[in-house]
């Protein structure tokens, strides 16, 4: 991955926030802009370079995954505000951007104690706009994030029984991933039979699975960087006419709303498609949640498809389009897929078939 364009592109934006540099102490950032992987490590961008400060149990992890940046390994007994005071009073920098929506209150009052002469100034988003659009090696990792997720999702489906746990079959999903390469999961995996589906965000339980007709399973591979987030119905009982009418529901919505991602449309022109067709079947007030949002470094990242969200698609962003109906005391349906912003339009990177004839399990 091209982690030096990225960190020239960050220096553009500097000189637009007019500061001389800036202190990544957002550590999805500092990967972002030099594909380290760890922790507890700033990275100081400035206009002529970068360095990154760290602590000696990083040292070989740094050389080895980002040996063109220069590396400020602080000794034991130093603190990384000292480390962060020195380097920053030796590169002369007057105007020093920090970033708002990460720095401590804390240590933004410390740093400014010890370079009394260096003036803060809070930024938002300079990485975070960076990342928001996706470049060719970004969405190469998010297809294997995609493949490695769908790999373990057929696995489970040609293994799951009755008598398991919503538990049981989450850990074997995650571990199943595993094994096609995926480092860990996006997040925590979601498998809800019948009536727990009906919450959005269910832990899984000791529920078992043929308890009820119907599993929902949110599930999603982190291939070592990127993210990966799908969700799919499974049917182990009998299609009632009411799932039938629901899970249609969903899908025609969703599948309207994966249409109408391109660029030069908000998150809210997508967010409202999905919207109204629930709307008008009935169901408006049983979709509560937005319709999606970005996926990258983060399972859960700009932009957003949502209601209230203005921002323009562009090619290069890549969205989940998740439309759900919840009806308490009887379950949920929600349908989701990872969608590339193309030229274009889109390109849908999931593919686990959504026909309501293959979410049946024999
Ligand atoms: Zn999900
Ligand atoms: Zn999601």
């Amino acid at each position: 991955m091209d982690f030096q364009a990225r960190r020239e592109r960050l220096r553009k934006g500097l000189k637009k926030a007019g500061v001389d540099a800036l202190l990544v102490t957002d550590f999805t950032n500092v990967t972002y802009l030099t594909g380290f992987t760890g922790d507890d490590s700033y990275l100081l961008v400035r206009r002529d370079g970068e360095t990154i400060l760290s602590d000696p149990r990083y040292t070989t992890q740094l050389e080895e995954e980002c040996p063109s940046v220069d590396l400020n390994i602080r000794p034991p007994g130093v603190a990384m505000l000292q480390a962060v005071a020195k380097v920053v009073h030796s590169a002369k920098v007057k105007r020093l951007g920090v970033e708002a929506d990460s720095i401590t209150v804390g240590l933004r009052d410390q740093i400014a104690e010890k370079l009394p002469k260096a003036e803060l100034v809070p930024t938002s988003g300079l990485v975070e706009q960076l990342r928001i659009v996706k470049d060719k090696d970004e969405v190469e990792r998010l297809r294997r994030a995609v493949w490695q997720a769908e790999k373990a999702f057929a696995v489970l489906r040609s293994t799951i029984r009755p008598e398991k746990t919503e538990k049981e079959v989450a850990d074997e999903l995650e571990y199943q991933f595993r094994l096609f390469g995926a480092k860990d999961a996006s997040f925590p995996s979601i498998v809800a039979v019948g009536p727990r589906a009906a919450l959005p965000h269910a832990t899984p339980g000791r529920d078992r699975i043929g308890d009820d007709d119907f599993v929902l399973v949110d599930w999603g591979a982190n291939d070592g960087l990127y993210c990966s987030d799908l969700t799919r119905m499974v049917v182990t009982g009998k299609i009632s006419p009411k799932f039938e009418r629901i899970y249609n529901t969903v899908l025609e919505a969703q599948q309207l709303a994966i249409k109408a991602v391109r660029p030069g449309v908000t998150g809210h022109d997508v967010d409202n498609v999905a919207r109204s067709y629930i709307a008008k079947a009935g169901f408006g007030n049983r979709f509560r949640h937005g319709l999606g949002h970005g996926l990258g470094l983060l399972v859960h990242e700009a932009p957003r498809l949502a209601v209230k969200s203005d921002t323009v698609l562009q090619p290069g962003m890549v969205v989940t389009v998740e439309p759900g109906i919840y009806l308490p005391g009887w379950g949920g349906v929600r349908i989701e897929d990872d969608v590339l912003v193309t030229r274009s339009g889109h390109e849908v990177l999931t593919s686990v078939s959504k026909r309501l004839e293959d979410a049946v399990i024999g």
